[in-house]
């Protein structure tokens, strides 16, 4: 049957790889709505060739440029603009499944209305489940849809467990693989580059989760959200250091079974799982080539040189705000890097000082995870001084 799709950040580095699978399967898939922040010519782009109702530019101010773009390239999408326009393309009654692929908290309210709609959410926007997690998962049950994930290492997570009863589940172990990223094996940090950190070695991204990667916030963040969507504690997930990044994930089950997914660094993969589970489809990515793989390696992550990961375990066991917190100080640290205004070895510092500062109680709705997060974001500025 026909599927009806949303993406939610069409114009990022997951939205184009979604469309890339979905272009190769024109019979399974159409596309009822794209959305971008401000990317208005990409979007219009985008609309000339996917032919969706509607394209959505976040940025109000927006609106009449993007018109204009869409019909200059002769595209018939509806223009809308603005957070309510991404909200009302999330929970269509036209759409049968919503790709999270927002970058940061700013998708969490678009994320959360496919849940409690009911839509088959394939979910990239980690940011959305880390600092919202409990309500996340309540809006999947309430909606009656399911969640699918996205990012590598909790879809090969997914893969592992397919099939697997209630009571295997509860005896086993996550093992998160991490590439350790650009800086895994370099000691002066204090001098890196936006750029330099926005190299990864296997993966190509979006710039904010790639020095996510380079700091081990992003394993961090990782381990939060396999928290959430598979129901373990802190103390049954593990993340090792996989420099190669062929095995995504793993699980350790009771009797000492190990198993793993596999595949060539590629999102499409994962993408293609999601979209098509429990079917499998073409991805586009390339085959694992075991003859020219060489050697797997694997080894600890260093946590002195790396602490945003310890920083993230310690925001999961202390539980109520403190993932909320933990996500918005990076976030205004990371856009603080990247903007030249705040050295790579000031991450970690900034984060864990709004930490110290901020204990809010538990949201319990998504307009307390809105304030906590806006809070958050104010004493990250204040600590370090941030303000442009
Ligand atoms: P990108 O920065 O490449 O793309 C982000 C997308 O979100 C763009 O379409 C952007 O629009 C849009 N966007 C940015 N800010 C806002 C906002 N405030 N409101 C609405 N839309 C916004 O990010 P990625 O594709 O790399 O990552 C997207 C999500 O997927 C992140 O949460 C990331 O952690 C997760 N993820 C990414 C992976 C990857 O390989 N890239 C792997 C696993 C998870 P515009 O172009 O106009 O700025």
């Amino acid at each position: 049957m026909m599927q009806s799709i949303t993406i939610l950040g069409a114009t990022g580095s997951i939205g184009l790889s979604a469309l890339d699978v979905i272009a190769r399967h024109p019979q399974r898939y159409r596309i009822h709505a794209l959305t971008a922040q401000s990317s208005v010519e990409a979007l219009a782009d985008l609309a000339a060739r996917f032919k969706p109702a509607i394209a959505v530019i976040a940025d109000p101010a927006l609106e009449s440029q993007l018109r204009e773009a869409l019909r200059s390239r002769g595209a018939t999408s509806v223009a809308r603009a603005g957070r309510a326009a991404l909200v009302e393309v999330a929970q269509s009654a036209e759409v049968d499944t919503v790709l999270a692929a927002i970058v940061g908290a700013a998708g969490l309210v678009p994320t959360i209305a496919a849940a409690e709609a009911g839509k088959r959410l394939l979910l990239a926007n980690k940011e959305a489940v880390v600092c919202a997690g409990a309500l996340l998962v309540a809006a999947v049950q309430r909606g009656g849809g399911e969640l699918l994930p996205v990012d590598s290492e909790h879809n090969a997570i997914h893969q592992c467990l397919a099939g697997v009863r209630e009571a295997e589940r509860r005896g086993a172990r996550l093992v998160l693989t991490a590439s350790g990223g650009p800086f895994r094996t370099r000691d002066d940090l204090e001098t890196v580059t936006p750029d330099e950190a926005c190299a990864h070695p296997n993966w190509v991204m979006g710039r904010k989760i790639s020095v996510d990667s380079a700091t081990l916030m992003n394993k961090g963040l990782e381990v939060i959200e396999a928290s959430w969507l598979f129901g373990m504690p802190a103390e049954r997930i593990e993340v090792v250091i996989h420099p190669q990044s062929v095995i995504h994930s793993m699980v350790e089950f009771a009797d000492g079974s190990v198993l793993a997914q596999m595949g060539s660094p590629d999102m499409r993969t994962p993408l293609a799982y999601a979209l098509a589970w429990p079917e499998r489809i073409v991805s586009g990515a390339r085959r694992l080539d075991f003859t020219q793989l060489g050697a797997l390696t694997f080894e600890a992550p260093d946590r002195r040189r790396f602490p945003c990961l310890d920083y993230a375990y310690q925001a999961l066991l202390r539980g109520n705000a403190a993932p909320t917190v933990l996500n918005a100080a990076n976030e205004v640290a990371v856009q603080a890097f990247l903007d030249g205004r705040l050295r790579f070895t000031e991450i970690a510092p900034t984060i864990e000082r709004v930490l110290a500062a901020c204990d809010p109680a538990a949201p319990r709705s998504v307009e307390d995870v809105l304030e906590i997060d806006r809070e958050a974001r104010e004493r990250a500025l204040d600590c370090t001084a941030l303000r442009a």
